[in-house]
């Protein structure tokens, strides 16, 4: 039951096949068993699941069911759920339980899934491994002793692992695609203000956004039809009507321009992630579409630009937590400013503490014109290289990541070879743009992605191109071994 289809899933749920309650059992099996080596989860919720579940065979014997009645799903622990906690990975939130539903949250539960628990991730979603977590480090299920990606390693781990068929995660970088590339599933961080932000904790802003891993295209494209669309306590939510994404998935690709952008193909990327990349464009080719090369000039400095405004905008959002209005307060301290000081010296590790640094830096009247500006500046340059493109071409593919999934501990000690793994995939944030990633093969038993960068509002057709490549290739479909 555990591999199975959203669809198949639909369909097992109302020809009575399993209730509900039973694939919430199975799912909470798994993650007893399998979780202990994973840590994919920070904390499980198997009592409200099976509550939901419950509900949910009431409202599917009743004929009251939607798309996604009595499915499971895990949160990333970044979006706040009444009740129980939401840590961010963090230390300092490590006992903060949200008084509210974030809107994905109420909008996922409104539809009648039933949520299995919160997913690890790196401190307040800052790092690409998820080894910054305050709870330790979530496994890569391909290979134990490697990342899962991150900051949403611990969705894209579960989901990998089949503990869940689908899993929310947010994207400020790269967090969605780049876990989604070395777990070997499928990811989509929509277009900025596509998913409301309404109860997802803030890294930056401007940059942050929900969105969706599962096991394929046409998964996600369920998860992402209930959870996106307009939110009134979302300033940046965009008002916009939502696509039937599950509906338009089966258009040919026949004749879509795709555009390969020669940068994406630079020194750094390993031989073997594109080998594969090279092959899923063939395929593409196969199946009609159209390639042609691209130039985005200012591609390789997004990695720049995004670690100035990034850092930037964390450390305006993070000066809330000041020992007094969430989480994690010292003890003993001997006046305010040392309950301040201290407070965020113990709550915070040591990635979250470099970015406040770098961004109070950037930030700060002599220097703000000379980095903070100019990032700005030069954000808008890679936004209009898109634009550019997008003149010419319907959607932009490359490699998501320059590698597979590396060792734990291999870049800790090295923040910049860390931030480098996300060279492909922050230019997007930076221009709101949506990208998914899909699984298209491996290299040396390691997981390779795809990236499909579309323009704004474009989900529909990543979706239908991902699924018209699932249709023609069965990458989708493979589990890790060594997890039963
Ligand atoms: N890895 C990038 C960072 O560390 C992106 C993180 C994200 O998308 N949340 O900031």
């Amino acid at each position: 039951m555990h591999d199975k289809s959203v669809s198949d899933l639909q369909r097992g749920l109302r020809t009575g096949e399993f209730s509900s309650v039973e694939l919430v059992e199975t799912c909470l099996a798994r993650i007893e068993a399998l979780d202990g080596r994973l840590n994919s989860l920070i904390t499980v919720t198997g009592e409200r699941a099976l509550v939901q579940a419950r509900a949910a065979d009431k409202r599917l014997a009743t004929g009251d069911a939607g798309p996604l009645t009595g499915i499971p799903l895990m949160h990333k622990d970044i979006l706040c759920t009444r009740g129980v906690r939401t840590s961010c990975g963090s230390r300092m939130l490590d006992n903060f339980i949200a008084p509210y539903d974030a809107t994905v949250v109420e909008r996922l539960d409104a539809a009648g899934m039933c949520m299995l628990g919160k997913t690890n991730m790196d401190e307040f979603a800052m790092g690409s491994s998820t080894e910054s977590s305050y709870y330790g480090p979530t496994r890569n299920p391909w290979s134990l002793d490697r990342v899962p990606g991150g900051s949403s390693g611990g969705s894209a781990a579960a989901v990998a692992a089949r503990l869940s068929p689908l899993a929310t995660c947010t994207d400020t970088g790269g967090s969605i695609r780049q876990p989604a590339a070395m777990c070997g599933i499928t990811g989509i961080k929509p277009t900025y203000g596509r998913v409301s932000r309404y109860g997802l904790v803030a890294f930056a802003s401007s940059l942050d956004q929900g969105g969706v891993m599962a096991r394929s295209a046409e998964d996600a494209a369920f998860l992402l039809a209930a959870m996106a669309g307009f939110d009134a306590r979302d300033s940046t939510s965009i008002e916009r009507p939502v696509e039937d994404y599950p509906a338009v998935l089966s258009d040919s690709v026949a004749g879509l321009r795709i555009g390969i952008p020669k940068e994406y193909f630079d020194q750094g990327l390993e031989s073997g992630v594109a080998e594969r990349v090279q092959e899923a464009l063939a395929e593409f080719e196969r199946l009609g579409a159209v390639i042609t090369d691209v130039s985005l000039p200012h591609a390789p400095l997004s990695i720049p630009t995004y670690y100035v405004v990034a850092p930037a905008e964390c450390s305006s959002n993070l000066s809330r937590y000041d020992g007094v209005r969430f989480g994690y307060r010292a003890e003993n301290a001997s006046d305010l400013l040392d309950m301040y000081k201290r407070s965020r010296s113990e709550g915070f590790g040591a990635e979250v503490k470099r970015r406040i640094m770098v961004g109070t830096y950037v930030l700060s009247a002599g220097y703000y014109d000379a980095y903070y500006l100019k990032a700005q500046k030069l954000r808008r340059r890679i936004s209009e290289d898109f634009q550019k493109a997008f003149e010419r071409v319907d959607v932009i593919m490359g490699p998501t990541t320059p590698g597979t999934a590396f060792k734990l501990g291999e870049k800790t000690d090295d923040p910049i070879s860390m931030y480098l793994c996300d060279v492909y995939t922050t230019g997007v944030n930076l221009a709101g743009l949506p990208a998914a990633s899909i699984p298209v093969g491996f290299t040396d038993g390691l997981p390779v992605g795809l990236h499909l960068v579309g323009n704004y509002f474009q989900e529909a057709r990543l979706l239908n191109a991902a699924h018209q490549y699932q249709q023609a290739s069965d990458w989708h479909l493979r589990m890790p071994r060594g997890i039963a």
